[in-house]
Protein backbone atom coordinates (compact mmCIF):
# COMPACT_ATOMS: atom_id res chain seq x y z
CA UNK A 1 0.00 0.00 0.00
CA UNK A 2 1.58 3.32 -1.27
CA UNK A 3 1.28 6.05 1.17
CA UNK A 4 -1.48 8.79 -1.29
CA UNK A 5 -0.76 12.71 -2.18
CA UNK A 6 -1.91 14.82 -4.21
CA UNK A 7 1.85 16.48 -4.75
CA UNK A 8 4.66 14.98 -3.89
CA UNK A 9 7.94 17.73 -4.78
CA UNK A 10 11.48 15.72 -4.77
CA UNK A 11 13.92 18.25 -3.24
CA UNK A 12 13.38 20.93 -0.53
CA UNK A 13 15.81 23.77 -1.85
CA UNK A 14 14.42 27.09 -2.82
CA UNK A 15 12.48 26.12 -5.70
CA UNK A 16 11.11 22.23 -4.56
CA UNK A 17 10.03 23.83 -0.46
CA UNK A 18 8.13 27.04 -1.30
CA UNK A 19 6.22 24.76 -4.36
CA UNK A 20 5.06 22.47 -1.05
CA UNK A 21 4.21 25.05 0.97
CA UNK A 22 2.01 26.89 -1.65
CA UNK A 23 0.60 24.08 -2.78
CA UNK A 24 -0.62 22.49 0.78
CA UNK A 25 -2.11 26.22 1.15
CA UNK A 26 -3.77 25.45 -1.57
CA UNK A 27 -5.39 22.57 -0.25
CA UNK A 28 -3.17 19.77 -2.08
CA UNK A 29 -2.00 16.96 0.55
CA UNK A 30 1.84 17.17 0.02
CA UNK A 31 5.14 15.65 0.49
CA UNK A 32 8.41 17.15 -0.18
CA UNK A 33 11.35 15.18 -0.20
CA UNK A 34 15.43 16.16 0.39
CA UNK A 35 18.16 13.84 0.95
CA UNK A 36 20.38 17.31 1.50
CA UNK A 37 23.04 15.77 4.54
CA UNK A 38 25.47 18.17 5.86
CA UNK A 39 29.34 17.08 6.39
CA UNK A 40 28.03 16.51 9.72
CA UNK A 41 25.70 14.44 8.57
CA UNK A 42 23.30 15.70 9.92
CA UNK A 43 19.51 15.81 7.49
CA UNK A 44 18.78 19.68 6.75
CA UNK A 45 16.05 21.09 4.18
CA UNK A 46 17.14 24.32 2.00
CA UNK A 47 19.22 22.72 -0.76
CA UNK A 48 22.65 24.55 -1.81
CA UNK A 49 20.68 28.09 -1.08
CA UNK A 50 20.36 27.61 3.04
CA UNK A 51 23.07 25.06 3.47
CA UNK A 52 26.39 25.42 1.49
CA UNK A 53 25.83 28.60 -1.12
CA UNK A 54 23.20 31.93 -0.31
CA UNK A 55 22.97 32.48 3.02
CA UNK A 56 26.57 31.24 4.39
CA UNK A 57 28.21 33.07 1.70
CA UNK A 58 26.78 36.17 2.92
CA UNK A 59 27.41 34.92 6.10
CA UNK A 60 31.13 35.03 5.65
CA UNK A 61 30.86 38.55 3.30
CA UNK A 62 29.37 40.02 5.64
CA UNK A 63 31.78 39.41 8.73
CA UNK A 64 34.68 39.65 6.55
CA UNK A 65 33.29 42.52 4.98
CA UNK A 66 33.04 44.27 9.31
CA UNK A 67 36.27 43.35 9.14
CA UNK A 68 37.71 44.73 6.68
CA UNK A 69 35.74 48.16 7.39
CA UNK A 70 36.83 48.24 11.29
CA UNK A 71 40.79 47.78 9.67
CA UNK A 72 40.45 50.80 6.76
CA UNK A 73 37.35 52.87 7.86
CA UNK A 74 37.43 53.50 11.44
CA UNK A 75 40.06 55.84 11.37
CA UNK A 76 38.25 57.75 8.73
CA UNK A 77 35.41 58.11 11.17
CA UNK A 78 37.76 58.98 14.47
CA UNK A 79 37.66 56.07 15.65
CA UNK A 80 40.88 54.38 16.99
CA UNK A 81 40.99 50.97 16.92
CA UNK A 82 44.55 49.09 18.29
CA UNK A 83 44.32 45.52 17.50
CA UNK A 84 41.59 44.14 15.16
CA UNK A 85 41.89 40.02 14.96
CA UNK A 86 40.00 37.12 12.92
CA UNK A 87 38.78 34.15 15.17
CA UNK A 88 37.72 32.12 11.89
CA UNK A 89 36.55 29.56 14.31
CA UNK A 90 34.08 31.76 15.62
CA UNK A 91 33.08 33.13 12.53
CA UNK A 92 32.64 29.94 11.08
CA UNK A 93 30.12 28.68 14.10
CA UNK A 94 28.21 32.05 13.51
CA UNK A 95 27.42 30.99 9.65
CA UNK A 96 26.96 27.20 10.73
CA UNK A 97 24.32 28.59 13.19
CA UNK A 98 22.52 31.23 10.55
CA UNK A 99 22.14 28.22 8.18
CA UNK A 100 20.89 25.99 11.12
CA UNK A 101 18.19 28.82 11.92
CA UNK A 102 16.73 29.09 8.53
CA UNK A 103 16.44 24.92 7.72
CA UNK A 104 15.10 24.79 11.03
CA UNK A 105 12.78 27.26 10.19
CA UNK A 106 11.66 25.16 6.83
CA UNK A 107 10.41 22.50 9.06
CA UNK A 108 8.52 24.94 11.09
CA UNK A 109 7.11 25.88 8.17
CA UNK A 110 5.87 22.66 6.82
CA UNK A 111 4.18 21.54 10.24
CA UNK A 112 2.09 25.01 10.11
CA UNK A 113 1.46 24.04 6.57
CA UNK A 114 0.87 20.38 7.39
CA UNK A 115 3.25 19.62 4.22
CA UNK A 116 4.54 15.82 5.21
CA UNK A 117 8.80 16.68 5.22
CA UNK A 118 11.07 13.56 4.27
CA UNK A 119 14.71 13.80 4.98
CA UNK A 120 15.70 10.84 2.48
CA UNK A 121 16.20 9.88 -0.87
CA UNK A 122 13.01 10.11 -3.52
CA UNK A 123 12.98 7.80 -6.41
CA UNK A 124 10.36 8.14 -9.95
CA UNK A 125 9.19 4.35 -10.14
CA UNK A 126 6.59 5.72 -12.87
CA UNK A 127 2.65 5.70 -12.70
CA UNK A 128 2.68 8.06 -10.01
CA UNK A 129 4.76 6.11 -7.66
CA UNK A 130 7.61 7.63 -5.85
CA UNK A 131 9.96 5.38 -3.60
CA UNK A 132 10.95 7.02 -0.53
CA UNK A 133 14.64 5.47 0.97
CA UNK A 134 15.06 7.30 4.52
CA UNK A 135 18.42 8.31 5.53
CA UNK A 136 18.50 4.86 8.09
CA UNK A 137 17.62 3.03 4.64
CA UNK A 138 13.92 2.30 5.89
CA UNK A 139 11.81 2.75 2.95
CA UNK A 140 8.31 3.71 1.96
CA UNK A 141 5.89 4.07 -1.19
CA UNK A 142 3.87 6.90 -1.98
CA UNK A 143 1.66 7.61 -4.61
CA UNK A 144 0.86 11.32 -5.88
CA UNK A 145 -1.21 12.85 -8.88
CA UNK A 146 1.74 15.49 -9.36
CA UNK A 147 5.18 15.10 -9.13
CA UNK A 148 7.40 17.68 -8.93
CA UNK A 149 11.21 17.41 -9.19
CA UNK A 150 13.34 20.02 -8.02
CA UNK A 151 16.56 18.41 -7.45
CA UNK A 152 18.74 21.56 -7.90
CA UNK A 153 22.45 21.80 -9.37
CA UNK A 154 26.17 20.78 -8.03
CA UNK A 155 29.00 21.94 -8.84
CA UNK A 156 30.72 21.49 -12.71
CA UNK A 157 33.86 19.58 -11.66
CA UNK A 158 36.46 19.96 -14.00
CA UNK A 159 38.95 16.99 -15.52
CA UNK A 160 41.97 19.12 -15.54
CA UNK A 161 41.38 20.47 -11.63
CA UNK A 162 39.32 17.50 -10.40
CA UNK A 163 38.00 18.11 -6.80
CA UNK A 164 40.11 16.44 -4.20
CA UNK A 165 38.25 18.18 -1.13
CA UNK A 166 41.72 19.32 0.27
CA UNK A 167 43.89 21.44 -2.19
CA UNK A 168 41.18 21.65 -4.70
CA UNK A 169 38.20 22.57 -3.34
CA UNK A 170 34.35 23.33 -4.95
CA UNK A 171 32.73 26.69 -3.53
CA UNK A 172 31.29 24.45 -0.43
CA UNK A 173 34.34 23.81 0.82
CA UNK A 174 35.60 27.11 0.20
CA UNK A 175 32.93 28.13 2.61
CA UNK A 176 34.07 25.73 5.42
CA UNK A 177 37.88 26.77 5.68
CA UNK A 178 39.25 26.40 8.77
CA UNK A 179 42.46 28.71 8.02
CA UNK A 180 43.09 31.51 6.00
CA UNK A 181 45.15 30.39 3.00
CA UNK A 182 48.15 32.18 2.61
CA UNK A 183 47.93 31.67 -0.62
CA UNK A 184 44.28 31.52 -2.63
CA UNK A 185 43.61 30.61 -6.53
CA UNK A 186 40.63 30.59 -8.26
CA UNK A 187 39.41 29.16 -11.22
CA UNK A 188 36.72 31.65 -12.99
CA UNK A 189 36.12 35.30 -12.32
CA UNK A 190 32.12 34.32 -11.99
CA UNK A 191 29.70 34.99 -8.81
CA UNK A 192 31.30 32.84 -7.02
CA UNK A 193 34.66 33.58 -7.82
CA UNK A 194 34.87 36.83 -6.83
CA UNK A 195 32.18 36.74 -3.88
CA UNK A 196 34.50 34.08 -2.22
CA UNK A 197 37.57 35.44 -3.60
CA UNK A 198 36.27 38.76 -1.72
CA UNK A 199 36.19 36.87 1.26
CA UNK A 200 39.64 34.94 1.67
CA UNK A 201 41.17 38.18 0.48
CA UNK A 202 39.52 40.40 2.91
CA UNK A 203 40.84 37.91 5.74
CA UNK A 204 44.63 38.01 4.37
CA UNK A 205 44.62 35.48 1.05
CA UNK A 206 46.78 36.53 -1.27
CA UNK A 207 44.14 36.09 -4.30
CA UNK A 208 44.61 35.44 -7.78
CA UNK A 209 41.22 34.42 -9.71
CA UNK A 210 42.18 33.13 -13.02
CA UNK A 211 39.27 33.89 -16.23
CA UNK A 212 39.43 32.22 -19.42
CA UNK A 213 37.07 34.91 -20.64
CA UNK A 214 38.99 38.29 -22.18
CA UNK A 215 35.92 39.89 -20.84
CA UNK A 216 34.77 40.66 -16.75
CA UNK A 217 31.54 39.98 -15.82
CA UNK A 218 30.20 40.25 -19.00
CA UNK A 219 26.10 39.47 -18.73
CA UNK A 220 26.38 43.19 -16.52
CA UNK A 221 26.37 46.05 -18.41
CA UNK A 222 30.42 47.09 -19.79
CA UNK A 223 30.60 50.28 -17.83
CA UNK A 224 29.79 48.62 -14.12
CA UNK A 225 31.76 45.83 -14.76
CA UNK A 226 34.71 47.98 -16.23
CA UNK A 227 34.35 49.96 -13.24
CA UNK A 228 33.58 47.00 -10.69
CA UNK A 229 37.35 45.64 -12.22
CA UNK A 230 38.89 48.80 -10.57
CA UNK A 231 37.01 48.54 -7.66
CA UNK A 232 38.62 44.66 -7.21
CA UNK A 233 42.06 45.49 -8.29
CA UNK A 234 42.25 48.39 -5.44
CA UNK A 235 41.21 45.73 -3.06
CA UNK A 236 44.30 43.85 -4.23
CA UNK A 237 42.23 40.93 -6.03
CA UNK A 238 44.59 40.14 -8.41
CA UNK A 239 41.55 39.11 -11.56
CA UNK A 240 43.37 37.72 -14.38
CA UNK A 241 41.58 38.07 -17.71
CA UNK A 242 42.34 35.65 -21.04
CA UNK A 243 43.71 33.15 -18.69
CA UNK A 244 42.33 29.78 -19.91
CA UNK A 245 43.99 27.15 -16.55
CA UNK A 246 45.06 23.86 -18.50
CA UNK A 247 45.74 21.74 -15.56
CA UNK A 248 46.21 21.79 -11.90
CA UNK A 249 48.05 19.20 -9.55
CA UNK A 250 48.06 19.01 -6.06
CA UNK A 251 50.77 18.40 -3.80
CA UNK A 252 52.40 18.32 -0.56
CA UNK A 253 53.08 21.89 -0.48
CA UNK A 254 50.48 23.00 -2.52
CA UNK A 255 48.41 23.17 -6.12
CA UNK A 256 50.54 24.01 -8.98
CA UNK A 257 48.15 25.22 -11.58
CA UNK A 258 49.59 25.65 -15.61
CA UNK A 259 47.19 28.47 -17.31
CA UNK A 260 47.60 29.93 -20.92
CA UNK A 261 47.65 33.71 -21.49
CA UNK A 262 48.29 36.07 -24.36
CA UNK A 263 49.97 32.93 -26.03
CA UNK A 264 52.00 31.59 -23.54
CA UNK A 265 51.69 29.19 -20.79
CA UNK A 266 53.01 29.88 -17.17
CA UNK A 267 52.51 28.15 -13.69
CA UNK A 268 51.45 29.47 -10.28
CA UNK A 269 51.58 27.27 -7.26
CA UNK A 270 48.28 28.71 -4.25
CA UNK A 271 48.10 26.86 -0.74
CA UNK A 272 44.08 26.02 -1.94
CA UNK A 273 42.44 26.42 -5.31
CA UNK A 274 39.03 26.82 -5.73
CA UNK A 275 37.10 25.62 -8.98
CA UNK A 276 34.29 27.98 -9.52
CA UNK A 277 33.54 27.86 -13.62
CA UNK A 278 29.55 26.89 -13.08
CA UNK A 279 27.02 24.38 -11.65
CA UNK A 280 25.30 21.73 -14.02
CA UNK A 281 21.88 20.03 -13.30
CA UNK A 282 21.62 17.25 -10.64
CA UNK A 283 19.12 14.47 -11.42
CA UNK A 284 20.96 11.13 -9.88
CA UNK A 285 19.15 8.86 -8.37
CA UNK A 286 15.57 10.69 -8.97
CA UNK A 287 14.37 7.76 -11.50
CA UNK A 288 14.87 9.50 -14.93
CA UNK A 289 16.04 6.59 -16.80
CA UNK A 290 13.69 4.43 -14.74
CA UNK A 291 10.76 6.30 -16.23
CA UNK A 292 12.41 7.91 -19.26
CA UNK A 293 12.24 11.64 -18.18
CA UNK A 294 13.53 13.93 -20.97
CA UNK A 295 17.01 15.49 -20.40
CA UNK A 296 18.50 17.58 -23.19
CA UNK A 297 21.94 17.82 -24.17
CA UNK A 298 23.74 19.53 -20.99
CA UNK A 299 21.27 16.89 -18.27
CA UNK A 300 18.73 19.71 -17.63
CA UNK A 301 14.80 18.58 -17.70
CA UNK A 302 13.27 19.55 -20.39
CA UNK A 303 9.82 21.11 -19.85
CA UNK A 304 7.47 23.48 -21.71
CA UNK A 305 6.33 26.90 -20.36
CA UNK A 306 4.47 24.99 -18.01
CA UNK A 307 6.68 23.36 -16.38
CA UNK A 308 5.26 20.27 -17.69
CA UNK A 309 8.00 17.32 -18.87
CA UNK A 310 7.43 14.62 -21.52
CA UNK A 311 6.04 12.54 -18.49
CA UNK A 312 2.46 13.31 -17.99
CA UNK A 313 1.86 14.39 -14.24
CA UNK A 314 5.97 15.42 -13.81
CA UNK A 315 6.61 18.69 -13.31
CA UNK A 316 10.35 20.45 -13.13
CA UNK A 317 11.26 23.42 -11.59
CA UNK A 318 15.02 25.33 -10.41
CA UNK A 319 17.92 24.87 -10.89
CA UNK A 320 17.03 21.47 -13.39
CA UNK A 321 15.60 23.06 -15.84
CA UNK A 322 18.56 25.81 -16.58
CA UNK A 323 17.88 29.36 -16.97
CA UNK A 324 19.48 31.87 -14.22
CA UNK A 325 20.30 29.31 -11.75
CA UNK A 326 19.30 31.27 -8.84
CA UNK A 327 17.15 30.88 -5.86
CA UNK A 328 14.70 33.88 -6.29
CA UNK A 329 14.03 32.45 -10.10
CA UNK A 330 13.61 28.91 -8.28
CA UNK A 331 10.78 30.42 -5.42
CA UNK A 332 9.11 31.88 -7.98
CA UNK A 333 8.81 28.78 -10.55
CA UNK A 334 7.93 26.86 -7.17
CA UNK A 335 5.01 29.45 -6.25
CA UNK A 336 3.73 29.63 -9.78
CA UNK A 337 3.67 26.14 -10.45
CA UNK A 338 2.04 25.16 -7.45
CA UNK A 339 -0.63 28.03 -8.11
CA UNK A 340 -1.11 26.76 -12.30
CA UNK A 341 -1.53 22.62 -10.87
CA UNK A 342 -4.40 24.62 -8.58
CA UNK A 343 -5.95 26.25 -11.64
CA UNK A 344 -4.73 29.73 -11.26
CA UNK A 345 -3.13 31.20 -13.96
CA UNK A 346 0.42 32.61 -12.32
CA UNK A 347 3.14 33.28 -14.42
CA UNK A 348 7.10 34.13 -13.88
CA UNK A 349 8.61 36.96 -15.50
CA UNK A 350 11.92 36.15 -16.61
CA UNK A 351 12.63 39.57 -18.13
CA UNK A 352 12.84 41.12 -15.04
CA UNK A 353 14.62 38.70 -13.13
CA UNK A 354 17.23 40.40 -10.32
CA UNK A 355 20.88 39.60 -10.28
CA UNK A 356 23.58 40.52 -7.38
CA UNK A 357 26.83 40.07 -6.41
CA UNK A 358 27.46 40.43 -2.77
CA UNK A 359 31.09 42.23 -3.06
CA UNK A 360 31.84 45.77 -2.19
CA UNK A 361 30.88 47.61 -3.97
CA UNK A 362 27.90 45.00 -4.44
CA UNK A 363 26.72 44.73 -8.28
CA UNK A 364 22.98 44.42 -9.16
CA UNK A 365 21.05 44.33 -12.45
CA UNK A 366 17.75 43.75 -14.05
CA UNK A 367 17.05 43.91 -17.58
CA UNK A 368 19.01 44.68 -20.67
CA UNK A 369 22.89 46.59 -20.57
CA UNK A 370 23.07 48.75 -23.50
CA UNK A 371 25.27 46.43 -25.58
CA UNK A 372 22.09 43.74 -25.28
CA UNK A 373 19.85 46.45 -25.56
CA UNK A 374 21.61 47.62 -28.84
CA UNK A 375 21.92 43.96 -30.42
CA UNK A 376 18.01 43.79 -29.87
CA UNK A 377 17.41 46.84 -32.10
CA UNK A 378 16.20 49.51 -29.61
CA UNK A 379 17.05 53.00 -30.45
CA UNK A 380 19.02 53.24 -26.89
CA UNK A 381 19.34 56.20 -24.17
CA UNK A 382 21.17 55.82 -21.01
CA UNK A 383 21.64 57.68 -17.85
CA UNK A 384 24.45 57.40 -15.24
CA UNK A 385 24.00 58.61 -11.64
CA UNK A 386 27.56 58.68 -9.32
CA UNK A 387 27.38 58.02 -5.64
CA UNK A 388 29.81 60.38 -5.12
CA UNK A 389 27.63 63.42 -4.79
CA UNK A 390 25.14 61.15 -2.56
CA UNK A 391 24.90 62.46 0.82
CA UNK A 392 23.82 58.84 2.23
CA UNK A 393 26.84 57.23 0.15
CA UNK A 394 29.07 59.80 1.72
CA UNK A 395 27.76 59.76 5.48
CA UNK A 396 28.64 55.85 4.98
CA UNK A 397 32.00 56.19 3.61
CA UNK A 398 30.73 54.21 1.15
CA UNK A 399 30.39 56.64 -2.06
CA UNK A 400 31.81 54.11 -4.40
CA UNK A 401 29.85 53.02 -7.57
CA UNK A 402 27.55 54.33 -10.54
CA UNK A 403 23.98 53.19 -11.14
CA UNK A 404 22.76 53.28 -15.28
CA UNK A 405 19.24 53.36 -16.49
CA UNK A 406 19.19 52.07 -20.36
CA UNK A 407 16.34 52.73 -21.83
CA UNK A 408 14.10 53.07 -25.03
CA UNK A 409 14.44 56.56 -26.47
CA UNK A 410 11.05 56.18 -28.80
CA UNK A 411 9.13 55.02 -25.64
CA UNK A 412 10.82 56.19 -22.87
CA UNK A 413 10.69 52.60 -21.20
CA UNK A 414 13.46 51.75 -18.80
CA UNK A 415 14.86 48.81 -20.21
CA UNK A 416 17.71 47.50 -17.97
CA UNK A 417 19.53 48.96 -14.82
CA UNK A 418 22.83 47.93 -13.71
CA UNK A 419 24.80 49.40 -10.93
CA UNK A 420 27.38 49.02 -8.70
CA UNK A 421 27.53 51.08 -5.20
CA UNK A 422 26.66 50.33 -1.59
CA UNK A 423 23.20 48.44 -0.55
CA UNK A 424 22.65 48.37 -4.59
CA UNK A 425 21.31 44.57 -3.73
CA UNK A 426 18.23 46.08 -2.27
CA UNK A 427 17.99 49.55 -4.50
CA UNK A 428 17.58 46.92 -7.19
CA UNK A 429 13.85 45.96 -6.15
CA UNK A 430 12.93 49.75 -7.32
CA UNK A 431 14.10 48.92 -10.60
CA UNK A 432 12.97 45.68 -10.77
CA UNK A 433 9.54 47.06 -10.20
CA UNK A 434 9.97 49.81 -12.73
CA UNK A 435 10.00 47.09 -15.22
CA UNK A 436 7.35 44.84 -13.83
CA UNK A 437 5.27 47.91 -14.15
CA UNK A 438 6.93 48.60 -17.69
CA UNK A 439 7.86 52.36 -16.01
CA UNK A 440 9.07 55.08 -18.27
CA UNK A 441 11.92 57.47 -17.27
CA UNK A 442 8.70 60.04 -16.52
CA UNK A 443 7.02 58.06 -14.08
CA UNK A 444 10.27 57.57 -11.89
CA UNK A 445 11.74 61.07 -12.27
CA UNK A 446 7.99 62.03 -11.10
CA UNK A 447 8.54 59.81 -8.13
CA UNK A 448 9.85 61.59 -4.99
CA UNK A 449 12.70 59.62 -3.58
CA UNK A 450 13.42 60.35 0.46
CA UNK A 451 16.32 62.54 1.51
CA UNK A 452 19.23 61.94 2.30
CA UNK A 453 18.50 58.29 0.67
CA UNK A 454 20.83 55.81 -1.32
CA UNK A 455 17.81 55.31 -3.74
CA UNK A 456 18.12 59.00 -4.56
CA UNK A 457 20.87 57.82 -6.78
CA UNK A 458 19.08 55.80 -8.92
CA UNK A 459 16.38 59.05 -9.17
CA UNK A 460 19.56 61.19 -10.71
CA UNK A 461 20.23 58.27 -12.84
CA UNK A 462 16.83 58.14 -14.42
CA UNK A 463 17.21 62.06 -14.94
CA UNK A 464 20.54 61.67 -16.54
CA UNK A 465 18.97 59.88 -19.10
CA UNK A 466 17.31 63.07 -20.23
CA UNK A 467 20.04 65.26 -19.32
CA UNK A 468 17.85 66.87 -16.22
CA UNK A 469 19.95 65.04 -13.33
CA UNK A 470 20.81 67.68 -10.81
CA UNK A 471 23.45 66.38 -8.95
CA UNK A 472 25.37 64.68 -11.89
CA UNK A 473 29.12 65.10 -11.57
CA UNK A 474 29.62 62.15 -14.80
CA UNK A 475 28.89 62.92 -18.26
CA UNK A 476 25.01 63.60 -19.27
CA UNK A 477 23.94 62.61 -22.62
CA UNK A 478 21.77 65.02 -23.93
CA UNK A 479 19.12 64.21 -26.33
P1 LIG B 1 29.68 31.37 -13.55
O1 LIG B 1 29.13 30.72 -14.75
O2 LIG B 1 29.04 32.61 -13.01
O3 LIG B 1 31.24 31.71 -13.78
C1 LIG B 1 32.19 30.75 -14.14
C2 LIG B 1 33.36 31.41 -14.87
O4 LIG B 1 34.40 30.44 -15.03
C3 LIG B 1 33.00 31.90 -16.26
O5 LIG B 1 33.30 33.27 -16.37
C4 LIG B 1 33.90 31.04 -17.18
O6 LIG B 1 34.36 31.75 -18.31
C5 LIG B 1 35.07 30.68 -16.26
N1 LIG B 1 35.82 29.47 -16.66
C6 LIG B 1 35.31 28.28 -17.08
N2 LIG B 1 36.32 27.40 -17.35
C7 LIG B 1 37.50 28.05 -17.10
C8 LIG B 1 38.90 27.69 -17.19
N3 LIG B 1 39.31 26.47 -17.59
N4 LIG B 1 39.84 28.61 -16.85
C9 LIG B 1 39.45 29.84 -16.43
N5 LIG B 1 38.15 30.24 -16.33
C10 LIG B 1 37.18 29.35 -16.66
O7 LIG B 1 29.69 30.22 -12.44
P2 LIG B 1 29.89 30.26 -10.85
O8 LIG B 1 30.54 31.52 -10.41
O9 LIG B 1 30.53 28.97 -10.52
O10 LIG B 1 28.40 30.28 -10.30
C11 LIG B 1 27.53 29.17 -10.54
C12 LIG B 1 26.07 29.58 -10.52
O11 LIG B 1 25.66 29.93 -9.20
C13 LIG B 1 25.81 30.77 -11.41
O12 LIG B 1 24.65 30.52 -12.17
C14 LIG B 1 25.58 31.90 -10.45
O13 LIG B 1 24.67 32.88 -10.94
C15 LIG B 1 25.01 31.19 -9.21
N6 LIG B 1 25.38 31.95 -8.01
C16 LIG B 1 24.71 33.11 -7.75
C17 LIG B 1 25.08 33.87 -6.67
C18 LIG B 1 24.35 35.15 -6.39
O14 LIG B 1 23.22 35.30 -6.84
N7 LIG B 1 24.95 36.10 -5.69
C19 LIG B 1 26.16 33.51 -5.87
C20 LIG B 1 26.84 32.34 -6.19
C21 LIG B 1 26.43 31.57 -7.27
Amino acid sequence: MSDQFDVVVIGGGPAGYPCAIRAAQLGFKTACIDSWLNKDQTPAFGGTCLNAGCIPSKALLESSELYHRIGHESDAHGIGVSKVEVDIAKMQARKDSISRQLTGGIKTLFSANKVTGLQGYGKMLGDGKVEFRGHDGSTQELSAKYIVVATGSEPVNLKIAPFDGERIIDSWGALDLTEVPKTLGIIGAGVIGVELGSVWSRLGAKTVILEALPDFLPMVDAQISKEMLRHFGKQGLDIRLGAKVLGAKAGAKGVKVEYETGGETKSETFEKLIVAVGRKPFTAGVGADTVGLELDERGFVKVDEHYRTNIPGVYAIGDVIGGAMLAHKGIEEGVALAEQLAGEHTQVNYKAIPSVIYTAPEVAWVGLSEAQAKAQGYEVKTGAGSFMPNGRAKAMEQAAGTIKVIADAKTDRILGVHMCGPYVSELLAEAVLALEFAATCEDIALTMHGHPTLSENFHEAVLAVDGRAVHAVNKVKKK
